[in-house]
């Protein structure tokens, strides 16, 4: 398998070259891929005949993330040759660079490169932004070979590709050697032949000016197809030869400014440079010529629901990702962004911990003083790349020595295409370096943050080479920013605590970097919720790590509670403990339903919601002696429907008209309103009241609200201030 990056010039002639080595090669029998990244996008289009392709930017700029299909953008040309163009903006206008990096992100999604023997990228080498530099990470091109002409522009091009492979690569062996495209002009020869030495890099070949190229692209097709030069076809023939043999790589060693113009300009500069004789290593060329079957399986199956609809972004990937990662407490998380962007990540983290704080006096693990660093990135990273002050930020940390650091990239490194995962080569035993390509909201909105952030952290964390404990759990997908996680956590570890079941790791809350690590020893999953969220993470650790989960998210009211301590309970052969910890709760409820009669008993309920189901709500409503006067279920829900399992008739209008709410209050007059989101306008109910989007767990969810509800029915004094609300009325509404 050869995966050749075509470097030049833009105009030089590298989709010539590059289409008709493809050509060759695919001649020699070899699956070939040619993957044009010029925003021109036409490198691939003599191989198609003249069809011109759909982009991949434009296609992704039309087409729902879940809708993608391979073959909508992969063409098949001369010799069944693999055929794609990134495609990229208007002259002028964007960021052309993003649009490769996007590409590639999408391509490898399908796995496309995995499947051909060969691989050809044609890039355009004068942009020097770090998105043109994408085919020249160690994961996509092995070989590369450089296109000139003998004229300045072109071998400046060349000698700025050589300083992008240099910081690349470093001293490594990837560069072929130069393909010399001639133009015919004065003294072209000797000038490529100077730069050729001065860089220490072979002449890979030589392609003369010929009219063959013309003629061929004159009747769309490519000189190789057409074949009427022998002289021609043979060049390309050679050339494809050398790549699928032993061909000899060589280190990028680009010239000053300085030495370049003294080299094209015909100064006789010393080399101060060793001659460099060794031999790259050979590459094993695979012998399958049919592609396999390409796996368009559906390669996004962790996107947000946001990303699934395509619908407007609720936050930014960057914010979730970081939001996340901060659960871990002996990591250091790492923004790879401007201050700005860290800084409302440090509000969000944060706000949590201090509304709890305010509201309840209580303090939220991790929240209060989130564990964020940041590169801080300015106006010269965003121009000049911020590589060098993310490893000079990372080195800094290392020397705090936390158990792990975590970088996560905002837009400004998505955009300039800072490649964050070159950071995992400073990981060291003891203290690994997790990379989370967020890139701000590029890759989706918080919840897709999430995802990414989970994703990483499990791919780079989480052994799989570790003993099952039994009588363990791990909790799986608690919320990172509700200010009830830890008092859910409180009360469903203590249940399990009195199981003999303990808690192995919780991901991702309030966690460190071992237990994470010691993921898979756990022999039971329980999700916190059952929710989008919880249902991907599942499906992502039964995938990948084959493990086992509850189906039940944490029980939410009294007889749920109840059906999961029975069944926790039967799993782990403990269900005598589980009908204690039943009857136990069972008295302290009841007598709290006594207490609420008095004041709730016979007042009256309306509800309307978008929620499948509220039982936990409506069972202690009943239980207390409420009468249920209207339950409107909204017809917008993401949920299915309206279900209830309390056995009994409850009054339920189906797709309710919000439109009917006054005229409804005004018949059924509730003293307690209870919607998703209420009004800023009572209408004359005493109560007014919000379901909550992550009520408390347990047996005590009902009693919660229903506890408010008495306060504020005893506090419900209607006086003089109550003409507020008509003069709103009157006035505004
Ligand atoms: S959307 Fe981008 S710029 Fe805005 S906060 Fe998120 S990462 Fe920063």
């Amino acid at each position: 398998m050869r995966r050749i990056a075509v470097y030049g010039k833009g105009g030089i002639g590298k989709s010539t070259i590059s289409a008709n080595l493809s050509a060759a090669f695919a001649k020699s029998g070899r699956s070939v891929l040619q993957i044009g990244c010029d925003p021109k996008h036409d490198s691939t289009r003599f191989l198609l005949h003249g069809l011109r392709l759909t982009t991949v930017l434009d296609y992704m700029r039309v087409t729902k993330p879940l809708d993608y299909k391979l073959d909508d953008i992969l063409a098949r040309g001369y010799l069944g040759i693999g055929c794609v163009e990134a495609g990229g903006p208007k002259p002028g206008v964007g960021c052309a660079g993003r649009g490769i990096i996007s590409t590639f992100e999408l391509l490898d999604q399908f796995k496309l490169k995995d499947n051909y023997d060969i691989t050809i990228y044609d890039v355009l080498g004068d942009v020097v932004c770090g998105g043109f530099a994408v085919p020249i990470r160690r994961e996509y091109a092995d070989t590369i070979l450089i296109v000139t002409s003998g004229e300045f522009m072109a071998l400046y091009a060349a000698n700025n590709i050589l300083r992008g492979i240099r910081n690349y690569d470093g001293s490594e062996k990837r560069v072929a050697g130069i393909v010399y495209n001639q133009r015919n002009v004065e003294g072209e020869d000797e000038r490529v032949e100077r730069f050729a030495k001065a860089v220490d890099l072979p002449i890979f070949a030589k392609v003369p000016r010929s009219d063959a190229f013309t003629r061929a692209e004159h009747d769309n097709m490519t000189a190789m197809e057409q074949g009427t030069s022998p002289a021609i076809c043979s060049i390309f023939t050679e050339m494809a030869a050398t790549l699928q043999g032993d061909c000899p790589l060589y280190e990028a060693k680009p010239l000053t400014d300085e030495e370049l113009e003294q080299t094209v300009l015909g100064t006789n500069i010393q080399s101060q440079r060793a001659a460099n004789d060794e031999m790259g290593e050979a590459t094993v060329i695979s012998k399958a010529a049919v592609p396999e079957e390409v796996d368009v399986a559906n390669p996004n199956r962790y996107l947000s629901k946001n990303m699934v609809r395509s619908e407007p972004r609720h936050g930014c990937a960057f914010n979730g990702a970081m939001s996340s990662a901060v659960h871990i407490k002996d990591a250091v998380i790492l923004a790879h962004s401007p201050k700005s962007c860290a800084y409302i990540t440090y509000q969000s983290v944060s706000s949590t911990g201090r509304r709890k704080l305010f509201e309840r006096g209580a303090l939220l693990p991790v929240a209060l003083s989130p564990n964020i660093d940041c590169t801080e990135m300015g106006q010269p990273e965003i121009v000049f790349g911020g590589m060098e002050k993310l490893e000079s930020k990372v080195r800094l940390i290392k020397q705090q020595r936390p158990k792990a650091i975590v970088i996560v990239s905002a837009c400004p490194a998505g955009i300039i295409g800072d490649d964050i995962d070159r950071m995992k080569e400073l990981s060291e035993p003891g203290m690994p370096i997790v990379p989370i390509k967020a890139d701000g909201n590029m890759s989706g909105d918080f919840q897709q943050g999430l995802f990414l952030s989970y994703l990483s952290l499990a791919r780079n964390l989480i052994r799989k080479d570790v003993d099952e404990v039994p009588g363990t759990v791990n909790i799986v997908a608690e919320k990172a920013l509700v200010t009830n996680a830890q008092q859910n956590y409180e009360l469903m570890s203590g249940f399990l605590d009195r199981m003999g079941v303990k808690v192995n790791c919780r991901f991702i809350y309030d966690t460190t970097t071992e237990a994470l690590q010691n993921f898979c020893t756990a022999e039971l999953n329980l999700p916190a919720y059952s929710d989008y969220t919880a249902k991907t993470l599942r499906r992502f650790f039964e995938d990948e790590y084959g493990s086992k989960f509850y189906d039940r998210g944490f029980p939410i009211g009294y007889d749920e509670t109840c059906t999961w301590l029975r069944e926790i309970g039967d799993y782990f052969g403990k269900p005598d403990v589980a009908e204690q910890i039943i009857d136990d709760n069972k008295q302290s409820y009841q007598q709290a339903v006594e207490e609420l009669k008095p004041i709730l008993s016979g007042k009256k309920l309306m509800v309307i919601t978008f929620n499948s189901g509220l039982d936990w709500i409506l069972k202690t409503a009943l239980d207390i002696g409420m009468k249920i006067v209207k339950i409107g279920a909204l017809d917008y829900s993401q949920d299915e429907g309206f279900r209830s399992r309390l056995g009994v008739d409850l009054p339920v209008e189906l797709e309710y008209n919000p439109a009917n709410r006054d005229s409804d209050l005004k018949k059924y007059k509730p003293d307690v309103l209870l919607a998703n989101y209420s009004s800023s306008v009572s209408n004359g109910v005493p109560v007014s009241d919000t379901i909550p989007m992550c009520p408390d767990v347990g047996f005590e969810s009902g009693l919660v609200l229903a506890r408010r509800w008495a306060r504020l029915i005893q506090m419900s004094a209607k006086g003089e201030w109550e003409q507020d609300e008509h003069l709103f009325e009157k006035y505004y509404a």
